[in-house]
């Protein structure tokens, strides 16, 4: 099932979406760095896994791309801007990146519906546009006669589903998720990973955190961090010149 109508067809571009510049993020002045130095480049459309072990920094990675943490020391550049002097932080975080996280829970006392069309208030969508859209979505994601539940009343791998709906309400450009296979039975994970692989085939770029080296093998583009380090870049199997790689 294409979702090419809902989403911007963006299979021709091809410009630098995110690119990380000697990024460190230190915490409790210094004594911890979650990153330690960290460059790569992510292109439009690429389907990229961030993989490693618990502590090794790729939540805090996630955090700083959605624009929701800033670095100690380097640059995020987003489409070539500087993303520590963005003007418009709290639109590219509604607008342009889609965050499928574990803090960004589903507000338990709204169905399904609603919890998606939350997402585009203050967007300037009426609500009728707004209702449409939601039953789109979830429509698209299998979910359309859930619409009308709660979170308690859907099972972990539809609340899922509607937590990515949320994250496309606004048909973002760049999709971050982190851990979004995590706790997941088999058939929930291999429908999620469906979803992503549509949204790829449109030309959305996706980021996705996973300790799971199966979930992270469907992505196009593997990125291994140790100790706040990259130590593995891989494209289909094709290990990146990185300067920060282990000798
Ligand atoms: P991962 O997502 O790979 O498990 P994180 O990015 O969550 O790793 O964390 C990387 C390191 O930074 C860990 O040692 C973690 O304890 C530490 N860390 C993360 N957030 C904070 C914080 N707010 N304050 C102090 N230390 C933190």
């Amino acid at each position: 099932m294409p979702l090419r109508h809902v989403y911007r067809d963006r299979a021709t571009d091809a410009t630098l979406e995110l690119e990380v510049q000697e990024v460190a993020k230190h915490y409790e002045r210094g004594a911890v760095a979650a990153l330690d130095g960290v460059t790569f480049n992510i292109e439009s459309g690429e389907w990229v896994g961030i993989v490693g072990s618990s502590g090794a920094g790729k939540s805090t990675l996630l955090h700083l791309f959605a624009g929701l943490d800033v670095p100690t020391s380097g640059r995020i550049l987003v489409r070539g801007q500087d993303l520590g002097r963005y003007h418009h932080l709290a639109a590219y975080r509604r607008t342009e990146v889609g965050l499928v996280f574990q803090l960004h829970n589903l507000l338990p006392h709204l169905d399904a519906r609603r919890n998606v069309e939350i997402a585009m208030f203050g967007t300037g969508h009426t609500p009728g546009a707004r209702r449409a859209r939601s039953r789109e979505l979830l429509g698209e994601l299998g979910l359309a006669a859930q619409a009308h539940r709660k979170p308690p009343e859907l099972s972990g791998g539809e609340r899922q589903r509607v937590a990515i709906a949320r994250a496309l309400a606004n048909r973002p450009r760049v999709l971050l998720a982190d851990e979004p296979t995590g706790s997941l039975d088999p058939e929930s994970v291999a429908m999620v990973l469906g979803i992503f692989e549509r949204l790829h085939e449109d030309g959305t770029t996706i980021v996705m955190v996973t300790h799971d080296l199966e979930v992270a093998s469907r992505a196009e583009r593997v990125i291994e961090l140790r100790a706040g380090r990259v130590v593995r870049d891989e494209r289909s199997g094709v290990l990146t010149a990185q300067s920060d790689l282990p000798a």
